[in-house]
C-alpha cells in the first residue's frame, strides 16, 4: 500500500502555465506547497507556487536539485522531455509516470496504442516523407489533416490539404518533423471526457462537456452536454479504459469527434488537466485540479458531482486588441467568474484567461458567459 502524500508535503510541478497556476491554487489550498521548475520565470505557476526554479528541462542538475526537495511531482505540460521525468523519478513518484507522458507527447504513438486497445481513433497514416502523405491521402482521401508528431497543441503544426495537388506544399511545411495525416471528421460536435484515477485503481469521471474551437482553439464549453445516453455512457467508458490501460495515477482528457452518422472518434489524449475542465472549478463539488492533487497524493477521489449547468469562454490574448478589456463591463456580470492567468504578453491566440458561469440550463449559462466577454471588447473600442 502506497504511503499518502498529506497536507503540509511539497509537490513538484514540471511545467509553469495556467494548468499549473489552477493546480497550485488547489494545493495551497489544501495545504501543501508547491515547487515548480520550468525554462521561464514570473510565470503563470510560479506567481502562486511557495518555489519556482527557472531552469532548461535539460538542465538534469537542476532537475535533480528540484527533484530532491518534493515529495512527489506532477505535470502540467505534455512535451517535458523523457529523461528529465527519468531523473526525477530517480528520487520522487511522478504521476502519471513516465509512461504515459512518452505515449501521449507523440501522435503516432498515441494514436496507435488507441488502436491497439480496441479504441476508435480518427482514421489515420504516419508520414515521414513525400511518398508516405501521398499514399496517405490515397488511403484517407481529402479532405484530410497533416499533423507533426510531437509538439503540436491548439492547432499549432497542422495543415488541412484539400487535394492530393497540396500534398507536396504541405509535406514541406513540415520542415523535416515526423508528422501524421488524419482523415478530416464531418463532425456534428466536439465533445470530451475528463476523468481521473487513484493510486488504488478507484476510477471516477466528470460526465461529457460539449466543445467549440475556432482556428483550432478551444473557444467554449459547456457541461452537460446535449449528446444521447448511449454517447455519453461509450465515452465515459472509453475513458475509464483509456486511464486503466496507460496505468494512470491522475487526470485525463479524452477528446472526440461525434461524426454525423453518430460513431465516435478519438482525436487526441491529455494526460492532465483540461481546458475543457476549468468550468469544474466553479461547477463541480471537486475541480479537475483537487482532482489531479488528490490521485497524486493517493487520497480518495472527490465527488464530481456537476453542482448546476456550467459554460466556459476563454479569453484569448486577442482581446487586448484594442487595448485593456473593460474588466468594469465583465465583472457587472455579477454571476460570472473572471479567471486570468497573470501573464503578461497578450499574443493573438494566447490563452489570457477564462469566464465560467452555472444556470439554469447549460444555454442559459453559455449566453452569460458570451455576454460577458463581449462586454469585455464593446464596439466602440474596436478600432
Ligand atoms: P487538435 O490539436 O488535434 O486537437 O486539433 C484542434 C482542432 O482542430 C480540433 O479540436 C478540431 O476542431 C480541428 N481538427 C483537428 N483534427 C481534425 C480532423 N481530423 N477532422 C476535423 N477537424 C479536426
Amino acid at each position: 500500500m502506497t504511503r499518502p502524500i498529506l497536507p503540509g508535503a511539497i509537490i513538484g510541478v514540471l511545467g509553469s502555465g495556467q494548468l499549473g497556476r489552477m493546480f497550485a491554487m488547489s494545493a495551497r489550498r489544501m495545504g501543501y506547497r508547491v515547487h515548480t521548475f520550468s525554462p521561464e520565470t514570473d510565470t503563470p505557476t510560479g506567481q502562486i507556487a511557495d518555489v519556482e526554479i527557472t531552469a532548461p528541462y535539460d538542465d538534469l542538475d537542476a532537475v535533480r536539485r528540484f527533484a530532491r526537495d518534493v515529495d512527489v511531482t506532477t505535470f502540467e505540460f505534455e512535451n517535458i522531455p523523457s529523461q528529465t521525468i527519468e531523473v526525477v523519478s530517480e528520487h520522487v513518484a511522478v504521476r502519471p509516470g513516465g509512461v504515459v507522458l512518452h505515449t501521449t507527447q507523440h501522435r503516432v504513438r498515441e494514436k496507435k496504442f488507441l488502436a491497439s486497445v480496441g479504441l476508435p481513433v480518427t482514421p489515420f497514416h504516419p508520414v515521414n516523407s513525400l511518398a508516405e502523405l501521398r499514399e496517405g491521402l490515397r488511403i484517407l482521401g481529402t479532405p484530410a489533416v497533416l499533423k507533426t508528431a510531437g509538439w503540436g497543441y491548439d492547432g499549432k503544426g497542422q495543415t488541412k490539404i484539400a487535394s492530393i495537388a497540396e500534398a507536396e506544399k504541405a509535406f514541406h511545411s513540415l520542415n523535416g518533423e515526423e508528422a501524421v495525416l488524419e482523415k478530416f471528421i464531418d463532425f456534428e460536435r466536439e465533445i470530451s471526457v475528463i476523468a481521473a484515477r487513484g493510486v488504488d485503481g478507484v476510477m471516477v469521471d466528470y460526465g461529457v462537456t460539449e466543445n467549440v474551437h475556432r482556428q483550432h482553439i478551444l473557444d467554449t464549453s459547456v457541461a452537460p452536454a446535449s449528446v444521447p445516453e448511449r454517447v455519453a455512457k461509450s465515452a465515459a467508458e472509453m475513458a475509464r479504459s483509456i486511464l486503466e490501460a496507460l496505468d494512470v495515477v491522475g487526470v485525463l482528457c479524452v477528446e472526440f469527434f461525434l461524426a454525423r452518422d453518430g460513431e465516435l472518434y478519438i482525436n487526441e489524449l491529455a494526460p492532465r488537466p483540461h481546458n475543457s475542465g476549468h468550468m469544474t472549478i466553479d461547477a463541480c463539488v471537486t475541480s479537475q485540479f483537487e482532482q489531479q492533487l488528490r490521485a497524486v497524493c493517493g487520497l480518495p477521489l472527490g465527488s464530481t458531482e456537476l453542482l448546476r449547468p456550467a459554460a466556459m469562454a476563454n479569453l484569448l490574448g486577442d482581446l487586448w486588441g484594442a487595448g485593456e478589456p473593460d474588466w468594469q463591463a465583465c465583472a457587472a456580470y455579477t454571476n460570472v467568474k473572471i479567471h486570468l492567468y497573470g501573464k503578461h504578453l497578450p499574443h493573438k491566440g494566447r490563452k489570457m484567461g477564462h469566464l465560467t458561469a452555472h444556470a439554469a440550463t447549460s444555454d442559459e449559462a453559455l449566453q452569460l458567459v458570451c455576454a460577458a466577454r463581449d462586454a469585455l471588447t464593446p464596439p466602440q473600442s474596436i478600432k
